[in-house]
């Protein structure tokens, strides 16, 4: 039992789930969030890189406030005033002719592997229940059936099953196992440009490229899971632009809602999405005229406030900073942009202790896989408040020196 009513009443009434921090939010504005007592923190999680934008984004708070006062949900039995806009300005951005909009990241991951599918047997030639998906080792795609069936991770798969077939496996980062698993089947290559729950993950330098060049020359599809890398959250528009790469297909989420709504949307040429005719897939809700609203505010929000510049720019000053004072307890900084990684050495610290001992001195953050510390604030945060993060950080780092 916990003494604060509101944990209490949590743990009481919610599936045990997740096990969070013990502190009870109850507002946040920019970077910050408030305890129900009024402390600050800063926020280094943005609730999975879902608030890229920070809390309470005073252009979404109005995007979302004037649409909620006209029309809010629909279905797509209707057209809406307010979607194609969306669609438009998303297509443009990214460079794709047509758009899937869903709600949450897993819905979008699903509606990826349905066209990819489909696109084998339609234009590929691929036969009937044949078509293969290849996906990384350390994936994290989502939570349906589907997604965890092909997880490597015990836990997410443990008493789900049974689960579809049609998924391969195979080293993250490794070229010539891609390569191997590749038949004349195989539809798709599904991957994270860095894995974000598998713990920061970076594959070595050019492995998208040298994917991409495999991906064309067999006839399969690149479909990279932007979720939680993209809308400049690496410091660039997608982090498939690290590698130079132009991904086949592209699935978004988390920031696309502005940190107030989930939106999600699966980004394609008429190519592959054209597979879709009317009745094939859908979501009462995906693209409804309230998320359409706010996705088109987060946009522009993103492209106006140059979000993905200064998570650049802060990134790499924030990483040399954290390399630069060399922690006993770290064994590695890990990531690009605002996306940052702290491997901790199990032998020296635990990840979930650090986490706590960082919150009572006013800063979020949540372990990954028990050794490591994600850093990954709103991308609206500037120097003077990375530099506070990072006293923070410091102070209790420096305790296991
Ligand atoms: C969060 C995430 C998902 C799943 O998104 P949900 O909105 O939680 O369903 C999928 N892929 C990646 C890379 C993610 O980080």
């Amino acid at each position: 039992m916990n003494d604060n009513p509101s944990i209490a009443k949590e743990n009481k009434y919610c599936a045990a789930n997740y096990h969070p921090l013990p502190v009870v939010l109850s507002h946040g504005e920019g970077i910050y969030v408030f305890d129900d007592a009024g402390k600050r923190y800063i926020d280094m999680m943005s609730a999975y890189s879902a608030v890229s934008h920070g809390h309470c984004h005073p252009k979404l708070l109005a995007a979302l406030t004037e649409q909620s006062q006209r029309i809010n949900v629909i279905s797509r039995a209707f057209y809406s005033d307010k979607l194609g806009d969306f669609l438009e300005k998303l297509c443009q951005m990214l460079g794709y002719e047509k758009a899937l909009p869903m709600n949450t990241g897993a819905e979008a991951v699903e509606t990826a592997l349905k066209a990819a599918r489909k696109w084998a047997y339609q234009k590929k030639g691929v036969a009937a229940d044949k078509a293969e998906i290849i996906v990384c080792d350390g994936n994290f795609h989502g939570r349906t059936i589907a997604i965890v069936g092909f997880s490597s991770e015990a836990q997410y798969k443990e008493g789900f099953g049974p689960y579809p077939t049609g998924f391969k496996q195979v080293a993250y980062g490794d070229i010539d196992a891609l390569e191997k698993a590749i038949t004349s089947n195989t539809a798709a290559f599904f991957v994270e440009p860095i894995q974000g729950e598998g713990g920061i993950i970076m594959p070595p330098a050019g492995y998208l490229k040298q994917a991409k060049a495999l991906c064309e020359k067999h006839n399969v599809l690149l479909i990279c899971d932007e979720i939680q890398t993209g809308l400049g959250r690496t410091g660039k528009l997608l982090a498939s632009y690290h590698d130079e790469v132009r991904p086949d297909a592209v699935v978004l989420g988390k920031a696309l809602g502005g940190g107030v709504l989930p939106v999600s949307a699966f980004v394609a040429d008429s190519e592959i999405m054209d597979v879709f005719t009317p009745g094939d897939h859908g979501s009462t809700f995906g693209g409804y005229p309230l998320a359409a609203a706010v996705g088109l505010a987060a946009l522009n929000v993103l492209e106006k406030e140059k979000l993905a510049k200064n998570s650049a720019e802060l990134g790499e000053y924030f990483k040399a900073r954290l390399e630069e004072a060399d922690f006993a307890c770290v064994s590695e900084v890990r990531g690009v942009g605002l996306f940052i990684g702290l491997e901790i050495n199990p032998a020296k610290a635990r990840a979930r202790e650090i986490c706590e001992k960082l919150m009572t001195k006013g800063l979020l953050s949540k372990e990954t896989h028990e050794t490591v510390v994600r850093l990954a604030p709103p991308l609206v945060i500037n120097k003077e408040q990375l530099d506070s993060a990072f006293d923070i950080i410091h102070d209790v780092l420096s305790t296991y020196n």
